[in-house]
């Protein structure tokens, strides 16, 4: 069969890596999110004191920088397992703090190109299907409302043991969806042959079914 790669974009909290998570196991895809490396090279930064305001600082920071996606979802920095670590609202608005940076772009991006190589791969992120991927067989561009979104996010941070305040989380959201829109390099925007889904009314197994048809769709063009 047809080796594909399948883009997922979309503002934050769309439940992009849930449905990428779910599509990959049952597809038997290579899952790569993005989003966990731009969250790691904030998280290396913060912890090492380095200003994320600091351009040049980051840009420094960037070769002392390895980031390590395993099979079963992991992230390693530097051979530290930061997967619980990097999921903090101060590592999230780091990362869109460090995501605006060409220097970091141009880094995570050639390594995200490398990984897609392998085969069958599911990447979610803001510039899958505009930069990264721009001839991926499937694009999908995955929004739903900013109430659905923070909802979902407090429940997945209570889940995870985070800390969790509703407002607090639905106004980070509203402040990452500006800042990755507004960029000046890769911005968050729908690629032109992307399909908009809107997951706002929908359960996450609605969702999936709808990828899993489009996948399909896809495989017999
Ligand atoms: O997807 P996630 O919310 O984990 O991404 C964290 C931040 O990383 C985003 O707000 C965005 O600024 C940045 N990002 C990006 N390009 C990607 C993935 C994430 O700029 N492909």
């Amino acid at each position: 069969m047809k080796k594909i790669s399948i883009a997922i974009d979309g503002p934050s909290a769309a439940g992009k890596s849930t449905i990428a998570k779910m599509v990959a196991k049952k597809e038997n895809f290579i899952y790569i999110d993005t989003g966990a490396m731009y969250r790691s090279v904030a998280f290396y930064c913060i912890k090492n004191h380095i200003d994320l305001n600091d351009e040049q600082a980051v840009e420094q920071a960037i070769s002392n920088i390895q980031i390590r996606l395993t099979a079963d979802n992991k992230v390693y920095l530097n051979d530290e397992d930061v997967s619980l670590q990097i999921r903090t609202d101060e590592v999230s608005l780091g990362a869109s703090c460090v995501s605006k940076y060409q220097a970091v772009r141009t880094f995570l991006v050639d390594e995200q190109r490398k990984m897609a190589e392998t085969g069958n791969v599911i990447l979610d992120g803001r510039d899958i299907g505009t930069v990264v991927l721009p001839h991926a067989d499937l694009k999908i561009y995955q929004i739903a409302s900013v109430e659905t979104r923070a909802k979902r996010r407090y429940l997945e941070n209570k889940e995870r043991g985070l800390e969790a305040d509703l407002e607090t989380i639905k106004k980070e959201i509203e402040q990452r969806d500006y800042q990755d829109m507004h960029r000046a390099i890769s911005p968050l925007k729908k690629a032109d042959d992307a399909i908009e889904l809107d997951t706002s009314n929908m359960t996450l197994e609605e969702v999936v079914d709808q990828v899993l048809t489009l996948i399909n769709k896809t495989r017999e063009e």
